[in-house]
């Protein structure tokens, strides 16, 4: 089966969250087969949010997490207050906080404790424009990818994704060659059952559109696509669903 995840970044508060977790409702209708769906919106408009995709196939994520379980962390939230309103996966090491100063530790402490707590991570990896440019491609995903796995111990029950976000193509309408993201998919998976003894669904995310969705979704390496800037626009995000059922048919 392909994931598809939204990543609503800042763009909408809860107002325009309930209206587009309304629109991905219709536009999954009650075709057969469908494709895992997750919703990322913003801390704020989870509780909405939550509540228009009770009882439907489609799941909850939030952007960030905070490793902590209580206590005196101004600003953060945690996996058991996440929980309380059903949101079941966690974008975790997203290059836009990365860029904001999360490290690899604080990745790897954020993955235990949502593996702790029975959620899903979605562990963000990719590669700058000068580490490509540099032949290093592989090299920084492989390091984020076992500094952010460090010591975990994956059993039976855990659910991980690994997202390929090559940073240089995230927001910015460059999309990377599907060669190249097959073979880098490939990396990943070998690199995370070395860690882990276990496989995993490796997703691409980067400028994904309602025009590029096929190309990724129809490999077989692709498990599926992590999409920001297009699934706040409901028209371009049900085109991306709709890619979807197509590569399945
Ligand atoms: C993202 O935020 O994870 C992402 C892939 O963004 P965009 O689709 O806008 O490149």
């Amino acid at each position: 089966m392909k994931t598809i995840i939204a990543n609503w970044k800042m763009y909408v508060g809860a107002r325009e969250g309930v209206e587009l977790a309304r629109a991905t409702l219709s536009a999954l209708g009650n075709r057969e087969g469908l494709p895992e769906v997750v919703l990322c919106p913003p801390f704020v408009a989870i509780a909405d949010v939550s509540g228009v995709i009770a009882n439907s196939p489609v799941a909850l994520g939030a952007q960030d997490v905070f490793w902590e379980t209580k206590g005196a962390f101004t600003g953060e939230i945690s996996v058991s207050m996440l929980k309380e309103f059903h949101v079941s996966h966690a974008l975790v090491g997203h290059s836009e906080r990365r860029a904001l100063g999360e490290t690899d530790a604080m990745v790897n402490k954020k993955i235990h404790a949502l593996l702790a707590g029975g959620m899903v991570p979605v562990l963000c990896v990719g590669e700058t424009a000068s580490e490509r440019d540099a032949g290093k491609a592989k090299e920084t995903v492989i390091r984020q990818l076992q500094e952010g796995l460090n010591g975990v111990s994956f059993q039976k029950e855990h659910r991980l994704f690994v997202a390929y976000e090559p940073v240089w193509a995230i927001g910015t309408g460059r999309r990377a060659e599907v060669t190249d993201v097959v073979e880098m998919h490939k990396t990943i998976r070998k690199t995370v059952s070395d860690l882990l003894s276990s496989s995993v669904s490796v997703l691409y995310g980067g400028s994904v559109d309602e025009k590029s969705a096929s190309a990724f979704l129809r490999e077989q390496e692709i498990d599926g696509v992590l999409v920001g800037s297009a699934s706040v626009r409901a028209d371009a995000f049900a085109g991306i669903l709709d890619a979807t059922f197509h590569s399945l048919s």
